[in-house]
């Protein structure tokens, strides 16, 4: 990949690599688009088998922030930094604190916070060495439970648009994975008094907890879910998982659910929903729910305000499934449209000049 030409067809800005020599962090920071505000992304530790896969990772990560930032209404761009390490072996405090020193010589164009393989207590660290990190301890919190309620919105404006109505008590859902965003997906849902809800998993602790704690929840074999007769299938597990073959199975009249990357191929498979009349709630739209919640960190921390804007996701969505239906194109490509259109109006309408 030539990664100049591969910018230059995407539209980044930046792409830095680092190499510290006391610790043996090496990483990539890449910046997509920071036309509404800094970048802003995760820092994801992993193994990959190449320089060239970490690259391609960082990149796309990157560009993927910048349309979830902007779709979700933040002043935030887009940008990732991906480290190359074995999880196991290479975490300390000055390997973060040396991650720190990296994102301060950015000097805020880009905002780091945990993701795949790092923790609040390694941004603790990072912390340590600049100010340009979010999702700390004793802050925003734990973001999953604000992601579920983001989706639990977003379920209910899919149901508006579809059935005319929003009461949970009427619909039946079908959930994929109880982890950190399902566990408090479903509790909503029993809040809102579902009128039957089935649920999916393949980690037996999951599965006994959701047994232990919510006996009316309905656990079914992991291949039965798509095809079961309700009115939302909700992906909370792995992306790719709307694809040829389970689109054929679904039965549910909606698809909303916090798992990212949820279609396999964003442009065939959204196709594929809409030509069946099902309705696909965007991923990166629904599952903004933890991005505003540390958005907020930025702004000083209110709970009361974040959960204010994650309830914005229900308006969002709807104006989204307009755009589509008006243009007659795919949820997802709506939603990527709308993102766009809120960049470019905004950097128009900095196009003059303001003295300061
Ligand atoms: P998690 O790992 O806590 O939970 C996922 C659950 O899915 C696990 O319990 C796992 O056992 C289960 N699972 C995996 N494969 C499965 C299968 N084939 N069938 C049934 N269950 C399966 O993760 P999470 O934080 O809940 O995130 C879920 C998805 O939402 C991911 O795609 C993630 O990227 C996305 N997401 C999460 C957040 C957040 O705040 N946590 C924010 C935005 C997006």
């Amino acid at each position: 990949m030539n990664k100049f030409d591969y910018m230059e067809k995407h539209g980044y800005e930046q792409m830095v690599y680092f190499f510290d020599k006391t610790t043996g962090l090496k990483g990539i920071t890449c910046i997509h688009n920071t036309t509404l505000g800094p970048a802003l992304g995760g820092t994801r530790l992993w193994n990959y088998d190449s320089e060239e896969d970490a690259a391609l990772d960082c990149l796309r990560l990157a560009r993927g922030m910048t349309y979830k930032a902007a779709a979700a209404g933040l002043n935030l761009g887009g940008g990732k930094t991906v480290l190359i390490g074995d999880a196991n072996k290479v975490k300390s405090e000055a390997y973060f604190r040396a991650l720190g020193r990296y994102v301060q010589s950015l000097n805020g164009r880009y905002i780091t916070a945990e993701d795949v393989n790092t923790s609040t207590k390694d941004m603790d660290y990072v912390h340590m060495e600049t100010h340009h990190v979010v999702g700390l301890e004793g802050k925003s919190g734990n973001p999953s439970p604000m992601t579920a309620l983001g989706v639990f919105h977003g379920i209910r404006a899919s149901l508006k648009k579809v059935f005319g109505n929003d009461d949970i008590s009427r619909y039946s859902f079908a959930v994929q994975g109880t982890g950190q965003t399902g566990y408090f997906l479903i509790k909503y849902l029993l809040e809102a008094n579902a009128k039957k809800i089935y649920f999916t998993e393949i980690n037996q602790k999951h599965i006994d907890r959701m047994k232990h704690e919510h006996p009316e929840v309905e656990f079914v074999k992991p291949d039965q879910i798509f095809a079961l007769e309700v009115d939302v299938f909700s992906p909370c597990a792995l992306g790719a998982v709307l694809n040829d073959d389970s689109i054929p199975q679904i039965k549910a009249k909606i698809v909303a659910g916090s798992a990212n990357n949820v279609l396999q191929d964003e442009e065939k498979h959204g196709v594929m929903l809409k030509d069946k009349g099902i309705l696909y709630a965007p991923d990166f739209v629904i599952n903004a729910g933890g991005l505003i919640n540390v958005y907020h960190e930025l702004l000083s921390y209110n709970k009361d305000r974040a959960v204010r804007d994650i309830e914005k996701i229900f308006d969002r969505l709807l104006e989204i499934f307009e755009i589509a239906e008006n243009e007659d194109i795919s949820t997802y490509a709506a939603a990527r449209v709308y993102a766009k259109k809120r960049i470019e109006t905004i950097n128009n309408l900095h196009s003059n000049y303001i003295p300061r």
